[in-house]
């Protein structure tokens, strides 16, 4: 028989695929339950923004035809929003395509791509996929009072040498859910090489009520090796749709855009994301339910005694001091799905997102419970 491991492209025979979050529908079948809740993968609990959906049902009207492959509509009112040029826009199906055209762009055997220890797992995927090196930095100490678990940039720059060709920035980050504010990432990225293409991941941003956190997209005059992702995914309610993108100087974006799969976003989704942008009140009641949220569970946690990690995302990680993944699999046959993080290095925390106020109450009972047992 032919072993076709053999024949891989460099890096193929050292992917371990991406772990998602577990889908409601298959923990019910698996266990005969209804009723379950999914606080796993970082989904808006509110449903799909309204407007985004109906024109996203609308769209279906005329799936018979490829959709525009320009993205000229969407582009052009991103490219309003953030005052840019629609040259500063690459679409992707999610912004996660976007960080893989990016990899592929510059990533190659004998290069290296820097990032965080506990940051997003799709980093080291796109990294080793391109045959590339990993180049992993230590995070700030579990015991640092201001961020643990964050990124150190100083262990970050650290590692960056001639073979460096891509470094990787959550802001906030998953699955920490911590962040970094203006001066530090403004002054790291001053001090890195302008050949150093950085991927400011800020799928989580709209999120964000700190008084101190950057805006990458008011720095790409400034940097012409920065590239912002966002996405559609996250605040937005449409991660079944797909779409998410990228911003960066039009040089750069040229690049990318060169591997982009034709018709990588799908009609439906252009559609939803557009009419989805004008839709301010739903992010507005999306924040507003996040804050709560996270005012809640961390709550709960103190209440049980459990530390976490400081997040101004839509999610929290906590510190179980146990197996998280036993707790996991127990908080699964009282039907709610949450994340287990040892895959992020990270097996005594659990991750949860935050949900509607019942869908936290009922994890925290189930927690407590389980906790308890
Ligand atoms: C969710 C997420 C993304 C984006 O996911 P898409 O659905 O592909 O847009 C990107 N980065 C991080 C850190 C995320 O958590």
């Amino acid at each position: 028989m032919t072993d076709f491991s053999v024949f891989t492209a460099p890096g193929i025979n050292a992917l371990h695929p991406y772990v998602p979050g577990k889908p409601i529908e298959e923990l019910e079948r698996e266990l005969g339950l209804s009723g379950t809740i999914k606080l796993a993968s970082n989904e808006n609990p509110l449903g799909p923004n309204p407007l985004g959906r109906e024109a996203a049902a609308e769209a279906i009207a005329g799936i018979n035809l490829y959709p525009d492959d320009s993205g000229y509509r969407l582009k052009a009112k991103l490219a309003h929003r953030y005052g840019l040029a629609p040259e500063q826009l690459v679409l992707g199906a999610g912004s996660s395509d976007v960080i893989a055209m990016t990899a592929r762009t510059f990533l190659a055997p004998g290069r290296s791509a820097v990032f965080s220890r506990y940051s997003f797992a799709m980093y080291p995927i796109y990294t080793t996929a391109a045959g590339a090196e990993c180049r992993v930095a230590d995070a700030l100490s579990p015991d640092d009072d201001g961020m643990p678990y964050g990124h150190d940039l100083d262990a970050m720059a650290k590692l960056v040498d001639e073979s460096t060709r891509v470094v990787f920035i959550a802001n906030p980050n998953n699955p920490t859910g911590t962040w970094l504010q203006t001066e530090a990432l403004y002054r790291f990225l001053q001090a890195l090489r302008e050949d150093v293409v950085v991927v400011l991941d800020e799928a989580y941003t709209e999120y964000v009520t700190e008084a101190d956190f950057p805006d990458g997209v008011a720095w790409l005059g400034d940097f012409p090796n920065l590239i912002v992702t966002r996405t559609f995914s996250k605040i937005y309610g449409l991660a079944g749709l797909r779409i998410g993108y990228g911003m960066a100087g039009a040089p750069l974006i040229d690049l990318i855009s060169r591997v982009r799969q034709p018709f990588n976003v799908s009609l439906p989704a252009l559609a939803a994301a557009e009419a989805a942008l004008d839709d301010g009140d739903f992010l507005q009641r999306s924040r507003e339910n996040n804050d709560q949220g996270l005012k809640q569970l961390a709550a709960g946690f103190d209440a049980l005694g459990l530390a976490h990690i400081p997040s101004v995302g839509n999610f929290i990680t906590v510190d179980l001091q146990r197996n998280g993944g036993e707790i996991y699999q127990k908080l699964l046959e009282k039907g709610v799905i949450v994340r287990p993080v040892a895959n992020y290095d990270l097996p005594d925390h659990i991750r949860v997102t935050v949900g509607t106020e019942a869908e936290n109450r009922r994890f925290l009972e189930a927690l407590q419970e389980v906790l308890a047992a």
